[in-house]
């Protein structure tokens, strides 16, 4: 294949060309440096300009309250999973809100540091709403209420924000952080793998309240799984994923020349629409999720014939439409259209379900 295609992947996925291209530039010689930005020392003045600038970036697209600090970290969210209840489970006791298979993962970890509690779930209907988010059966000790905010697999999102009570909220923002604004001051932490709307795998955005960042942590956890370890060498204290961060505020500056969070929540509601407008007249194809609940970045779809649904993938990936295909455990189809996905992708897209919808009615 010559060209770029549109990757419609649920991650890693999707970067702006710009950013891409920037970085090719960049590659050989960084700036007068006369090094690659990945062999540089995360010690060297050059280096810590990128980080801080980084830093500095993402806390003005987010609006990030000076009481909480930003950490780049390793290990995907995932490791998430277990950091959240060594270093926030004070009490023995929180709270999951069960919308889908990172949710329940990261239930299941978060078992292991202590008692966590599922208060509700969507399982009963595999995962196509959110539940009802008013009536929470808040534990009355919980040392927070975790919630996964966009769910990647099932392609359903929070509409609003639970209400917890008072208990710090924590969201896994890994499929939507930058995606639009939030209020960051209604969260004690935010985290998110970097591969899905951010930038290249290897990277972990963690924003969390300092008052959260303490030494009372679970026995026994690792110096590199404490909040405290990183926040007070600020990112640096040991080896960082120095190129990821570097790409990661490429993305940022990008996303600052667009407009901001708000430009590019418009722009997100204008590419989504599109696809699910077209879902909602087509006779062929049909969303898999409560409308209400439907996410920006993660669109799930199906036909009702199995072998129908894996010909509209392969006959899509020939024409340069690639990774469209469902997670496993829901089947169909799924077009994941994040910040770095151009309009012209998800146009491409419903021109060529219309095409392929058009000519099953003629057969
Ligand atoms: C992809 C994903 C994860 C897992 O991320 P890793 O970085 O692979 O650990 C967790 N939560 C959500 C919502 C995801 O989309």
């Amino acid at each position: 294949m010559n060209e770029r295609v549109f990757n419609f992947s649920a991650g890693p996925a999707i970067l702006p060309e710009e950013v891409l291209k920037s970085a090719a530039e960049e590659m050989m010689n960084y700036r007068g440096s006369g090094m690659s930005v990945m062999e540089m020392s995360h010690r060297s003045k050059v280096y810590n300009e990128i980080i801080e600038t980084a830093e500095a970036d993402l806390r003005r697209l987010m609006s990030i309250p000076d009481n909480y600090k930003v950490l780049f970290l390793q290990g995907g969210a995932w490791t998430q999973f277990s950091m959240v209840p060594m270093n926030l489970m004070k009490h023995g006791i929180a709270d999951y809100v069960i919308t889908g298979s990172w949710a329940k993962k990261a239930y299941d970890e978060a078992k292991t540091y202590g008692d966590a509690r599922a208060i509700a779930s969507s399982k009963d209907r595999d995962f196509t709403y959110i539940p009802d988010l008013d009536h929470l059966k808040i534990s009355e000790d919980a040392d927070y209420v975790h919630i996964c905010e966009n769910n990647t697999i099932y392609g359903t999102t929070y509409q609003k924000l639970p209400d917890t009570k008072g208990k710090v909220l924590v969201s896994d923002m890994s499929s939507m952080i930058l995606s639009k604004p939030v209020d960051v001051r209604r969260y004690g932490l935010i985290y998110a793998g970097a591969q899905k709307n951010v930038g290249p795998a290897g990277t972990t955005i963690v924003i969390i309240r300092e008052d959260l960042i303490t030494d009372d942590v679970y026995p026994g956890t690792p110096t590199m799984l404490k909040y405290k370890t990183h926040a007070d060498k600020n990112s640096l204290f040991n080896t960082p994923p120095t190129y990821g961060i570097y790409l990661c505020g490429k993305v940022f500056r990008w996303l600052l020349g667009m407009g901001g969070l708000e430009a590019i929540e418009k722009r997100n509601k204008e590419k989504a629409a599109l696809l699910y407008d077209y879902l909602d007249q087509s006779e062929l194809f049909y969303g898999t999720v409560e409308r209400h609940d439907r996410s920006l970045m993660n669109v799930t779809f199906k036909t009702d014939d199995d072998e129908l649904n894996e010909r509209f993938v392969k006959e899509a990936e020939a024409k340069g439409l690639v990774n469209l295909k469902g997670h496993r455990s829901v089947g169909g189809m799924r077009a994941s259209i994040y910040n770095a996905m151009p309009v012209e992708g998800v146009e491409a897209l419903v021109r060529f379900m219309h095409h392929f919808e058009a000519n099953e009615r003629r057969t």
